[in-house]
């Protein structure tokens, strides 16, 4: 970009490929880009990459916690990021309280955190916001992403997303990324208004699509 400052593309897998074939596929189609790649848990060791990312992390180092996985096991695979409180964590209850343990262990082990933020439908931006930033953030990047542009299709405009990313700027001087139904034709909207990178979901698993968001880094 223009400031010659590298933005951070992320590519959130979630569930998908749904096999490691076609994850080796989409791997090796998009590795070139340098952007941070997140694959479920189960593809995370197969990967040789320095820009991986885990999907999410529990906030124990190790102990009896059947199904979780620690952010020093996911440390010592080469793992570099890990996404805490997605929307989608968070509808499955995860709590601020969890959130806070969580960031604090993934920093503890040496990880990047980024903490995803944001409104649902129809709820006021910087009032939910504030209630999610009420943290330690240092070391933390910010993904803002508007529940209700999330694997809709109906994003949030460049415009309007940057009212909010100036509200965060005025609290932090953490990096902030855009994240909520990201194309190759909007990628660069939100980057030239001075987002710091955006997190991709659906676009990430076609190759193509995802190359031509990257390149916008
Ligand atoms: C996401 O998974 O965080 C995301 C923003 O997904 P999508 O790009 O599909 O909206």
């Amino acid at each position: 970009m223009s400031n010659g400052v590298k933005k951070l593309i992320i590519a959130n897998w979630k569930m998908n490929p749904e096999t490691l074939i076609k994850a080796k596929r989409l791997f090796n189609a998009v590795k070139k880009t340098k952007a941070i790649i997140c694959p479920p848990f189960p593809y995370l060791s197969v990967f040789k990459y320095n820009f991986l990312c885990a999907q999410d992390c529990h906030w124990e180092e190790s102990g009896a916690f059947t199904g979780e996985v620690s952010p020093k096991r996911l440390k010592n695979l080469g793992v570099k990021y890990v996404i805490i409180g997605h929307s989608e964590r968070r509808a499955l209850g995860e709590t601020e309280e969890i959130i806070e343990k969580k960031l604090k262990a993934a920093l503890k082990a040496g990880l990047i955190p980024i903490l995803c933020v944001g409104e649902k439908k129809g709820e006021n931006a910087k009032k939910v916001i504030n209630k999610q930033l009420k943290k330690n953030l240092k070391g933390v990047i910010i993904a803002y992403e508007p529940v209700w542009a999330i694997g809709t299709g109906n994003f949030c405009s460049a415009n309007k997303a940057n009212k909010v990313r100036e509200f965060i700027k005025e609290k932090l001087d953490n990096k902030i990324l855009y994240g909520g139904s990201v194309n190759s034709k909007i990628a660069k909207d939100y980057l030239k208004i001075g987002f710091d990178g955006l997190l991709v979901g659906g676009a990430s698993l076609d190759a193509e699509e995802f190359r031509k968001i990257a390149k916008n880094a």
